[in-house]
C-alpha cells in the first residue's frame, strides 16, 4: 500500500494532515469542563454546514448506517407506514432496515440510475388522504450510482399533498461536498457520517432533527437505547454523554467544519463541480457512459462508469489496488460488474484527480479495454484549464 497514492473511493474519503492532528489528541477527561470546548463548537459547525439555524445535531460513535437507525428508532414505532424508492444499493439497505423494525415500507421501484420518482412521491402522497405514511425516506446522493435527487421537489411534493409525513434524508456522500439546505427544505432529519464530506476516519454518525423531529420522539415506541437521541439531549445539556464519546473524532469533526467554512460552502460545493465535470468530460473522451441517466442527476461526489457488455468492471478496481495502488469503487447490487466508480469528494483538486483518471485509463488499456492513453486525462485537463481562474478564486 502506497500512502501516497490518494484514494479514489466514494468513502473514507483522503483525511487532510490537519485533521489527522487534530483526532490525535491526548486523552480528555469527557466528564471533565473541557470537553464542552470541543462537543459544542463540532455541533455548532455541523448545523452551519447544514444550511440551518434550528436543527438539533446529534453525533453517535458509530457510521451513517446507525444514523439510519438513530432516524427510524427514535420517531416511528412498529407498522408505521414509511414511502421509499429503491434506485440503487443505499436506498435498499434503507429500506432493509426499516423491514427488519418491523415497519411497513411501500417501495417505489426505480431503475437504477434515475433519481428519486417526485411525481410518483406526489401521487402516493395525495392519494394517503388519512395520512397513514409518517415518513419519507429520501437518498440524496446515491453513491452506488452516482445519482444525486431533488430534494427540494420531494419537499414541495408533501407541501402539496398537504401531508404531515416526516422528511427524512440520507445526505451521507452528499453533505459537507454538494449543497444540502436543512432549513429551505424542510428536512426532519438528515444523516451523515464522518468519513466523507467531513474528510475524517469513518467512526461518527451524525444527525439533525427539526422540532418536528424531535416531537415525534415522545410517541415513537421503537426500541431504543444507544441511539436514543433524548438520553443524548439530557447528556448535551450539562455537555457529556450517556456513554464515552469519541472526543479526538468530535476535535476532528469542529476542524473539518472550520475548513469547509473557511473555504466557503459555495466554494467548497463548486469545486466538487468542476472536479466531477472533468471526469464526467474523461469519460465521454473514452467513449464510455454512466450509470447516471442525464446531466440533471449527475453526481458531483462520485460517477458510476458503465464498461462494454461482457467486460467485468470489477477487474479494473482489483487491478489498479493490486498494479498502482490505487483505490476505485466497485458495482454494488445490481451494477456489480457492470459499472466501477471513481470517488470524487473530500480533499481533492483538479491535479490529484488527473491522477485517478490517468490510472484509470492504464487499468482499462492493460485489461484489453479500446483506450488511448491519455485521451481522458487531456479531456479533463482541457477543463481544468479552462476552469482554473475558478480555481484560483476559490483558493483565494
Ligand atoms: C456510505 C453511505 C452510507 C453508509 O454509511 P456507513 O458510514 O458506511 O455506515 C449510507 N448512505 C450513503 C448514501 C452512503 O454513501
Amino acid at each position: 500500500m502506497n500512502f501516497q497514492n490518494p484514494v479514489f473511493i466514494p468513502g473514507p474519503t483522503n483525511i487532510p494532515e490537519s485533521l489527522r492532528k487534530a483526532c490525535d489528541i491526548p486523552t480528555v477527561d469527557h466528564r471533565s469542563p473541557q470537553f464542552g470546548d470541543i462537543l459544542h463548537p463540532a455541533r455548532d459547525g455541523v448545523r452551519q454546514v447544514l444550511k440551518s439555524t434550528s436543527a438539533e445535531i446529534f453525533i453517535f460513535p458509530s457510521t451513517g448506517t446507525g444514523g439510519w437507525e438513530a432516524a427510524l428508532t427514535n420517531t416511528l414505532s412498529a407498522g408505521d407506514k414509511i414511502l421509499a424508492a429503491r434506485n440503487g444499493m443505499f436506498s435498499h439497505r434503507w429500506i432493509d432496515m426499516c423491514n427488519r423494525h418491523g415497519l411497513n415500507v411501500e417501495v417505489v421501484e426505480t431503475p437504477w440510475g434515475e433519481g428519486l420518482p417526485v411525481d410518483r412521491y406526489a401521487d402516493i402522497l395525495k392519494a394517503d388522504t388519512e395520512h397513514h405514511i409518517k415518513a419519507v425516506l429520501a437518498t440524496h446522493n446515491e453513491t452506488a450510482t452516482g445519482v444525486k435527487s431533488d430534494i427540494a421537489a420531494v419537499r414541495k411534493a408533501l407541501d402539496g399533498a398537504n401531508h404531515p409525513a416526516l422528511l427524512f434524508v440520507d445526505g451521507v456522500s452528499s453533505i459537507g461536498s454538494m449543497d444540502f439546505r436543512f432549513d429551505e427544505w424542510d428536512v426532519d432529519i438528515a444523516v451523515t457520517g464522518s468519513q466523507k464530506g467531513f474528510m475524517l476516519p469513518v467512526g461518527l454518525a451524525i444527525v439533525g432533527f427539526s422540532e418536528k423531529a424531535i416531537a415525534a420522539t415522545r410517541f415513537a415506541r421503537l426500541p431504543r437505547t444507544f441511539f436514543d437521541v433524548q438520553d443524548m439531549a439530557k447528556g448535551y445539556a450539562d455537555s457529556a454523554y450517556p456513554y464515552t464519546p469519541s472526543v479526538g473524532l468530535l476535535n476532528g469533526l469542529s476542524q473539518a467544519c472550520r475548513m469547509l467554512l473557511g473555504e466557503g460552502l459555495e466554494n467548497v460545493f463548486a469545486r466538487h463541480h468542476r472536479i466531477a465535470e472533468g471526469v464526467r468530460a474523461a469519460v465521454s473522451a473514452w467513449g464510455l457512459t454512466l450509470c447516471a441517466v442525464s446531466p440533471d442527476v449527475y453526481s458531483d461526489t462520485v460517477s458510476a462508469i458503465r464498461t462494454p457488455d461482457g467486460f467485468d468492471a470489477t477487474a479494473i478496481v482489483a487491478h489498479a489496488a493490486k498494479n498502482y495502488g490505487v483505490a476505485f469503487g466497485g458495482g454494488l447490487g445490481q451494477v456489480a460488474g457492470k459499472v466501477f466508480r471513481i470517488g470524487h469528494l473530500g480533499s481533492l483538486t483538479d491535479v490529484m484527480t488527473l491522477s485517478g483518471i490517468a490510472t484509470a485509463e492504464m487499468c482499462m488499456a492493460d485489461l484489453g479495454l479500446d483506450i488511448t492513453l491519455g485521451s481522458g486525462v487531456a479531456a479533463a485537463q482541457e477543463f481544468y484549464r479552462a476552469n482554473a481562474t475558478i480555481a484560483r478564486k476559490d483558493a483565494a
